[in-house]
């Protein structure tokens, strides 16, 4: 049976361009970056390149740019970093309430440190007002922190605005791109923002490696100390073949982004229509204009979104029922709560994201497919027997 990967948003697979351009840094230009011999000097020459392509993607300088082992831990790095720097001037600290679970438990770990954590609301769409962003700083505050679009709902939020909101009231304002970068146009300097988080493995690079744009004079403590790798912002021996892979797929992502965002876009749009023409009782999760090419989020009346996944999988389809990290648990999505949905709804939720190598075909499969699988659900499903 051919698989049909829809769920990119969860990860990508890492282009073969990238995998070669990483494979000789594995066993013959292999020098630790810190040895001065030529090995070493080799290595750091290429972390440096790499350094520049991926400073290049989002419009920041090269030494604005620290390697991490990946979205978490720039996330970890900028949340905690600017908090623990900053806390002499005070401890109110700003986030929305759908961020992924790496800004969310650091903001609750940061909590547990002395804290105080505003979260702010989204409406139905799951988007911020920068109003509410305005209303909610205090002469306390010394973080703001908001995602530049939803994981599992794609809704891209007002970071222009909201940058600017925090600048005129001289606050640090870091976002998680990591579901932007590499597939929208991300400029640090448009945005406004003084940190800003991204991961290889969502835009076809390794998994394992990640950076964080870190804007010139931004105050932070270090998030691993030990050697003086990194300018002394980040210690342990740098993942060159990782760093090499993704600034790879950033290179790649930048020359080919305007047309696969128009792609995709098509692409997600077909896959909306048919949905909502060919299923009854679904709604379109997210907001209909301001979301990412490649997201769709759906929730459907009276059926689990686990068994949609299951048997969605089971004709070879992959999609998930909402951010990766969390599908496993059965929690329903605080993001979609966060939205006003009602838990019955928040479980009832699918989330297909598309990417390079999907096909017009493959959605048509998709929309053959679905329909017959909830059709099948509904009749064995006491949610709609409870309705009826
Ligand atoms: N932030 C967002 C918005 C994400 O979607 C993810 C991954 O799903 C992360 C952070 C974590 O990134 P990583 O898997 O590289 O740690």
């Amino acid at each position: 049976m051919k698989r049909i990967y829809l769920d990119y948003a969860a990860t990508t697979p890492t282009r073969p361009e990238v995998v070669k351009a990483m494979s000789s840094y594995f066993s013959e230009a292999f020098g630790n970056p810190s040895s001065i011999h030529s090995h070493g000097q080799e290595a750091k020459g290429a972390i440096e390149e790499a350094r520049t392509k991926v400073a290049d993607l989002i419009g920041a300088r090269d030494e604005e740019i620290v390697f991490t082992s990946g979205g978490t831990e720039a996330d970890n790095f900028a949340l905690k970093g600017v908090a623990f720097a900053n806390e002499s001037k005070g401890n109110h600290i700003i986030t929305s309430s759908i961020e992924h679970h790496a800004v969310m438990e650091t903001y609750k770990f940061l909590e547990r440190r002395g804290f105080r954590t505003t979260y702010l609301p989204v409406d139905e769409y799951g988007l911020i007002d920068p109003d509410n962003v305005r209303k909610a700083i205090t002469d306390k505050t010394i973080l703001i922190s908001v995602m530049h679009a939803n994981n599992e709902v794609g809704t891209i939020e007002p970071i222009a605005k909201i940058g600017k909101i925090a600048k005129e009231a001289g606050i640090y304002f870091h976002t998680d791109a990591v579901q932007t970068v590499g597939h929208i146009p991300v400029d640090v300097d448009e945005l406004g923002v003084d940190l800003l988080s991204m991961s290889a493995h969502k835009l076809y690079g390794p998994k394992g490696v990640g950076a964080l744009y870190i804007r010139k004079g931004t105050k932070l403590v270090p998030f691993m100390h030990g050697g003086e790798q990194e300018r002394r912002r980040r210690a342990s021996t740098e993942n060159v073949p990782g760093i090499v892979g993704f600034s790879k797929a950033a290179e790649l992502a930048q020359q080919e982004m305007s047309g696969e965002e128009k792609r995709l876009t098509c692409l997600r749009d077909q896959l909306i229509k048919g949905l909502l023409e060919r299923i009854d009782h679904v709604r379109l999760n997210g907001h209909p204009i301001m979301r990412l090419p490649n997201n769709v989020n759906v929730s459907v009346d009276y059926v689990e979104g686990e068994s949609m996944v299951l048997n969605l999988d089971l004709e070879g389809i992959c999609v998930s029922t909402g951010s990766a990290c969390s599908s496993s648990s059965l929690e329903p999505s605080h993001v979609l709560l966060a939205m006003g949905l009602s838990h019955e709804q928040a479980h009832g939720s699918l989330r297909f994201s598309i990417g390079k190598w999907t096909t017009e075909e493959e959605i048509e499969q998709v929309l053959d497919v679905l329909p017959r699988i909830i059709t099948k659900l509904r009749a064995m499903s006491p949610l709609l027997k409870s309705y009826r």
